[in-house]
């Protein structure tokens, strides 16, 4: 569903992404793991087109959004292509990234309505399933400062979800949040994940990456050091530099 290979990335001399390849499939949640500075935001900045490849291919499914040109650097498809690509995914980052002054159902439906231009009854429907499904019903006509760290996250999902995507990126999700509020934004993630749910999960909760995710990449110094399913990773890394990276967190 996801194809990133031989990616290549350097901000002025310094290279961020080094030869990097990851395949998600279909229902699959990947956990993206690493220290501080591995690349692992700029990996789904990439993946999102926030950022552009300075080699390698990236497609989403069927639709080739860049591949190398003759002279090796990254060619990208057209406008039209990169807009479609950007319709199959949806991205959750840090902080939310709410539009703060607008209600909690109008953060959810705008796109849906004003880019998407889906029916109304339809995306408003569709718009408070989702609330339900995120624990924020009779939330709808609040704006985001009235809201904990934790169901702003939450609506974040919603509104990403209301845009039917193939997949989610989530860059770290729980990282600006107290434990309690945590739980909540995992617990979500966790029925996506059970519902079968394609999703990119950058993240620093490894008891979470180990139980809900499928596969798990650990990324330092912009390369994929050890990839594997999730409980071998966590429980019998191979590489040096991954455990000495996960015993940070026993
Ligand atoms: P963290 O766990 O702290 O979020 P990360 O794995 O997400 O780290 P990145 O944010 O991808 O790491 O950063 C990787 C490297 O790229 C860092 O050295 C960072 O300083 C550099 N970098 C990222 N974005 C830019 C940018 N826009 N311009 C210049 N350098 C950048
Ligand atoms: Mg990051």
């Amino acid at each position: 569903l996801v194809l990133l290979e031989h990616a290549k990335k350097s901000f002025g001399d310094t290279p961020v992404l080094k030869d990097l390849s990851l395949s998600v499939h279909k229902g699959e949640v990947v956990a993206v793991i690493g220290p501080s500075g591995g690349g692992k935001s700029t990996l789904l900045r990439c993946c999102t087109l926030l950022e552009t490849l300075d080699a390698g291919r990236l497609a989403f499914g069927d639709l080739l959004v860049c591949e190398d040109g003759p002279d090796g650097r990254a060619v990208y498809g057209s406008k039209a292509v990169q807009k479609q690509a950007k319709e199959r995914f949806g991205l959750v980052f840090q902080n939310f990234n709410l539009f703060p002054h607008y209600t909690v159902l109008k953060n959810i439906t705008d796109a849906p309505l004003h880019v998407q231009k889906r029916p109304k009854d339809e995306v408003m429907t569709h718009a408070r399933a989702l609330l339900d499904k995120m624990g924020l019903a009779g939330k709808e006509n609040m704006v985001p400062c009235e809201l904990s760290g934790g169901q702003q996250q939450r609506v974040a999902i919603a509104r990403a979800l209301a845009l039917n995507p193939d997949v989610l990126f989530f860059d770290e999700p729980t990282s600006a949040l107290d434990p309690e509020l945590t739980q909540d934004v995992l617990k979500v993630i966790r029925d996506l994940a059970a519902e079968h749910m394609t999703m990119v999960i950058v993240t620093h909760e490894m008891n979470f990456a180990r139980d809900v995710a499928d596969h798990i990449v650990f990324m330092d110094g912009g390369i994929i050091v050890e990839e594997g399913p999730a409980a071998d990773l966590i429980n019998n890394p191979k590489h040096e530099r991954t455990r000495a990276f996960l015993s940070k967190y026993e």
